[in-house]
């Protein structure tokens, strides 16, 4: 019989991508792992995100806090303000907790089991098999959408996700090996992300094109099957935009529990079909012509602007002033960002 994952193993051995959070394999096979508070930090970041869009937040964070340590003992608004860009900022409070969680629970060092990782804050089943298999070689399956479609065109599965998630999970666990799994889980996300890729995967250079069953029928390209989504809708809301003639900027930190919670941004109405203006302090608001657009996973946001130029003597209902040298645009979430961009022009210093 074939063994599929160690001629998978041979390919990562020479094709295996640079990551800045990753051992290569022939490190890894002369004993070194890496850092489980990086490949943590990687994984979480990855969550919804690219690679490249991913690196140089990476970089960054270890840069600022080398240490989970270092992490667990830093200002929030300082990690956040580092996500911001990132999106999904659910993802950078869980961040936070989940170091304070190490140390306080463990020491300061991460657990090296899928039990005890699931205990940490923000690490579903999907971390903790990726940080058991990459930091600690544990034998634990990582699956992932990568995954899934490589599953699905080597067996030939034409059951549409997200029904046959399960079947896919059950087939990838057949083919994890109890020899470097670690190294395994990475290949083959590489060979999802590089040669088995979504529209046309590059069959003639796969290490897996003699038994892949998709490539004999010719159904790869159309695989994996998946049922169609609803449409997206669209909500809308207003956001207001005040300057005080000293140059501060008014902003509110949202709700914990809610959409960019924690993070910061520019006072609004709720978001959704016909929002009711609620400006933070009554004035002469005026209405941008252009709105800012911004897509989170499930809805499209519209935003209509409004801006004053607020007296000293402003009393804003929420929020509060931000002097220039307190306020960093690259700090707000990217929607709240977008707004910044279309409404600073017309508050700009004369
Ligand atoms: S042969 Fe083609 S479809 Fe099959 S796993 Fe390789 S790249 Fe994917």
């Amino acid at each position: 019989m074939r063994d599929l994952s160690s001629e998978l193993l041979a390919w990562y051995d020479v094709h295996a991508r640079e990551m800045p959070w990753r051992v290569p394999p022939a490190e890894r096979k002369a004993g070194v792992l890496p850092d489980p508070y990086a490949v943590w930090m990687s994984e979480v970041m990855l969550q919804q995100t690219t690679v490249a869009a991913v690196r140089d937040y990476h970089r960054k964070f270890l840069s600022f806090w080398p240490t989970v340590r270092d992490l667990a003992a830093a200002e929030d608004a300082d990690v956040m303000a580092a996500w911001a860009g990132l999106g999904y900022y659910a993802r950078a409070r869980n961040l936070l907790k989940c170091a304070r969680a190490v140390m306080a629970d463990h020491g300061g060092v991460f657990p090296d089991n899928v039990e005890d990782l699931l205990t940490l804050p923000g690490v579903g089943p999907y971390t903790a098999a990726a940080v058991a298999a990459i930091a600690f070689d544990r034998s634990e399956t990582v699956v992932d959408g990568n995954v899934e479609r490589v599953m699905a065109r080597l067996y030939d599965i034409h059951a549409p996700l997200p029904a046959s998630k399960a079947e896919l999970t059950v087939k990838a666990k057949e083919l994890t090996p109890q020899n470097r799994p670690g190294d395994y889980a990475q290949a083959v996300m590489d060979l999802g992300a590089t040669i088995c890729t979504p529209r046309s995967p590059a069959c003639g250079i796969c290490p897996w094109r003699d038994p892949c069953a998709a490539r004999v029928a010719g159904t790869a390209a159309e695989l994996p099957k998946k049922t169609p989504k609803k449409k997206t809708p669209t909500r809308y809301g207003f956001v207001y935009v005040a300057r005080r003639i000293d140059g501060a900027w008014l902003l509110e930190t949202r709700p914990e529990n809610g959409l960019l919670g924690g993070m910061l941004g520019w006072p609004g109405s709720d978001w959704g079909d016909d929002p009711k203006p609620d400006p933070p302090f009554e004035a002469e608001w005026a209405v941008l012509a252009e709105e800012a657009r911004h897509t989170f996973t499930h809805f499209h946001l519209r935003l209509r602007i409004m801006t004053v130029r607020a007296d000293a003597d402003t009393q804003p209902m929420r929020g509060q002033f931000f002097l220039p040298d307190a306020f960093s645009p690259a700090a707000l979430p990217t929607a709240m960002r977008k707004v910044f961009d279309l409404a600073h022009v017309t508050l700009r210093d004369d």
